[in-house]
């Protein structure tokens, strides 16, 4: 009935793929955000699971015929539960901004208070700028990190927290290279009368693998995608204790969603059964390892990093004293085959649109197999394309030299 293949049915998107494939392979992808899933992972996305509507919970849904999905998602519910060590879990979040906003929905009024980690000092959008809908339907309280250590600063963190009393204290962020203390958050939280609530989408896979603490048991809510450190698919899942259980799930269905992702929510039991493997801790390991190796290198070699190193993932190289703005560097590295992205630095004088830094991490590049060793090579090829950056012969000869390294760790 069908042609059977995209190849034969849509040349064209095909072919970009085939291109992006080729991207992939090529090129050295650092953003801190990204990883690239198993086949296995994208085989499960690219399913009939995405043919169902599956409004409602399993064993309880508006739709019929869904007796297989309805094993699917309790299977993604109880390897959540395991991986994390959860009370309950909500898998059907279509990402990670909903899901924050859902939580929110759930336990939280219109104009009750929300605080946060500020977006230009590391925090996520969802967590409460002002051109968000969480600026928009809550009142925000706002916390940042030390203007010398760059580290949060957990009494700073106490001090804002009892004079704004908010309704839940948001703790994760998107660009900070150092291990968070979700203790420490929700103690405050519990003094000062907060819900308190972790964000771990970008360090999920690093709490998962032993290298980064956990949120649980003691924080009220968390947050997480899929798609980050987790190497899973694109999405998120809320996790919280028992007694908000019946709210996040109100939240997410009817509050804010129709019909789950089925198809996305059996790649992420995929995802979480390759997580639960020793591999996978090995994995989350050699990503730290990776990161300090190449960080130790770009210091050698003059950078500037925020917090003067990293804890985990991601590093924020700082390029004030280099003379080129964040979004020259990130152009130049694109060039050159090295993909990262402009990022403000903690008390950035220039603005949001071209900031002072650019953010790179080593998710992807683990994945593919590299270790410390290549980290010193990646490290000489970003300071090499970073010293020529107006220099476009030069900035084709690195691309050469990230080709012929990436042509050994080979990805799809
Ligand atoms: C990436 C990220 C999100 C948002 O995820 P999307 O899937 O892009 O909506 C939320 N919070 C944090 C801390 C993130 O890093």
């Amino acid at each position: 009935m069908w042609k059977d293949n995209l190849k034969d049915a849509d040349p064209e998107i095909f072919g970009l793929g085939e291109q992006e494939t080729k991207r992939i392979n090529e090129g050295l992808e650092l953003i801190p955000s990204e990883n690239f899933p198993s086949r296995a992972v994208l085989q499960a996305l690219g399913s009939v699971f995405n043919n169902k509507y599956a409004e409602g919970y399993p064993g309880r849904r508006y739709y019929g015929g869904n007796e297989f999905i309805d094993i699917v998602e309790n299977i993604a519910i109880e390897r959540a539960k395991k991986l994390f060590g959860c009370e309950h879990v909500n898998v059907q979040p279509y990402s990670g901004s909903p899901a924050n906003i859902e939580v929110y929905f759930a336990l939280m009024n219109f104009g009750d208070t929300l605080m946060g980690m500020n977006l230009s000092q590391g925090g996520h959008l969802t967590h409460g700028h002002k051109v968000n809908f969480s600026g928009r339907a809550y009142k925000i309280a706002q916390y940042g990190v030390d203007p010398k250590t760059h580290l949060i600063d957990y009494d700073e963190v106490r001090k804002i927290a009892l004079q704004e009393k908010p309704k839940i204290l948001l703790s994760g962020a998107t660009a900070y290279p150092r291990k968070i203390d979700f203790k420490a958050f929700a103690e405050i939280a519990q003094e000062c009368g907060a819900i308190s609530m972790a964000d771990i989408a970008h360090i999920a896979g690093l709490i998962v693998g032993g290298v980064h603490p956990s949120p649980f048991p003691f924080t009220d809510v968390v947050t997480t995608t899929t798609h980050k450190t987790l190497r899973g698919p694109r999405g998120a899942i809320i996790m919280c204790k028992e007694r908000f259980a019946k709210d996040i799930d109100k939240a997410v269905f009817p509050g804010m969603q129709g019909g789950p992702h089925e198809h996305a929510i059996a790649a992420k039991a995929v995802a979480f059964r390759e997580a639960a493997k020793p591999e996978f801790r090995e994995y989350a390991h050699q990503i730290v390892k990776n990161a300090k190796a190449l960080a130790d290198a770009l210091m050698a070699h003059g950078f500037a990093l925020v917090s003067g190193g990293t804890d985990n993932h991601l590093i924020l190289i700082d390029l004030t004293q280099k003379g080129l703005s964040g979004g020259e560097a990130e152009t130049s590295l694109d060039k050159a085959g090295i993909t990262v992205n402009k990022n403000t630095v903690p008390y950035d004088t220039r603005s949001p649109f071209d900031p002072s830094g650019i953010r790179l991490g080593t998710p992807t590049i683990t994945t593919r197999g590299m270790k410390e060793g290549e980290m010193k090579h990646v490290a000489d090829l970003i300071n090499k394309a970073i010293n020529n950056h107006k220099d476009d012969m030069a900035l084709a000869k690195v691309r050469e030299e990230v080709k012929e390294l990436c042509r050994h760790f080979p990805v799809y």
